[in-house]
């Protein structure tokens, strides 16, 4: 069975406002940020609404092995020239793994980080030795490494870099990748060449890593590095060529998780947004496009 959901939030009521959410997208699974992705504020996980959440959870046949939580994006390991920002961005990213094993989430998406004002490799150097600081045998979830799209000075765009870090990882049990679908063309692989993509993926890294794949299309042509996402079929990779990434074979018990934009009120009025995934997750179990979607959305949710 195709694992599939989306980004939902953590509010006040925490994972088990996240797999009510998800429930409502008819999804089986979800992915969440501990607190807000833009900034390093965190409350305690409380422990009654995780044992209601881990519960519904099992009622409702979501596996929580398949549930994925986001590291915020402002932390950066890449960069150790202000050793402070460098130090604190190793705790808080060891706390989160801490949180996670309170949540029982075995699998933390991270973005490597960046290289500024210094080579690549010195930044995919900095993000390693961080890694093996982070991971020291005192958390047991894992972390899959994002593929970028090569926005800036963004370390991970390729498969070379990606290899680069993990194969000087120690704890190689905990270290992977979540492929995502908008960085990939945007950084430059074509996703109507997949397959090419997957055994570059298996020669130089092992298919085996891939933990996650974030389902997007994006908003610009192949190679543009700018990480604008697109609803599923509305974009330049299209929806055929997400399909077959969906259901591909090899990458059958990967969860896969939609991180698509909002839809405004109308394509001019963006006051209020609605969620996509509800509609976009049928339409992928359908597989068939649907060009109404965003009508529909709006129709179902401006009540
Ligand atoms: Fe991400
Ligand atoms: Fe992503
Ligand atoms: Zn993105």
């Amino acid at each position: 069975m195709l694992i599939i959901g989306s980004h939902v939030s953590f509010g006040a009521d925490q994972i088990l406002g996240s797999v009510k959410e998800a429930l409502s997208y008819g999804a089986n699974t979800f992915m969440f940020y501990t607190g807000a992705p833009t900034n390093t504020i965190r409350k305690d996980i409380d422990c009654k609404l995780t044992e209601e959440a881990l519960a519904l959870c099992k009622e409702k046949k979501i596996d929580i092995n398949n549930v994925i939580c986001h590291a915020p994006y402002i932390v950066n390991l890449g960069n150790k020239k202000d050793i402070e920002k460098y130090e604190f961005s190793i705790n808080f990213i060891r706390n989160e793994l801490k949180r996670c094993d309170e949540m029982q989430i075995t699998k933390m998406v991270l973005h490597p980080g960046n290289a500024v004002g210094i080579t690549s490799e010195e930044g995919l150097d900095n993000i390693a030795a961080a890694l093996n600081q982070i991971l020291n045998g005192t958390t047991k979830c894992k972390i899959l490494l994002e593929t970028m799209a090569g926005k800036g000075s963004e370390c991970g765009k390729t498969i070379d870099e990606l290899a680069y870090i993990i194969n000087k990882i120690e704890k190689q049990e905990q270290i992977g990748v979540c492929l995502d679908t908008c960085h990939l063309s945007d950084g430059g692989y074509d996703m109507s060449l997949f397959d090419n993509y997957l055994n570059e993926f298996a020669k130089k890294i092992d298919l085996n890593k891939i933990g996650c794949i974030h389902i997007n299309d994006s908003k610009n042509v192949l190679g543009s590095h700018k990480d604008r996402h697109e609803n599923i079929g509305f974009g330049t990779i299209g929806f055929d060529n997400l399909l077959n990434i969906i259901y591909h074979e090899k990458l059958k018990m990967v969860p896969k998780i939609l991180e698509t934009p909002y839809v405004g009120d109308s394509d001019e009025d963006k006051n209020r947004l609605y969620p996509p995934y509800k509609f976009e997750i049928e339409m992928i179990l359908n597989k068939k496009f649907n060009p109404n979607l965003r009508e529909e959305i709006r129709l179902y949710y401006k009540k």
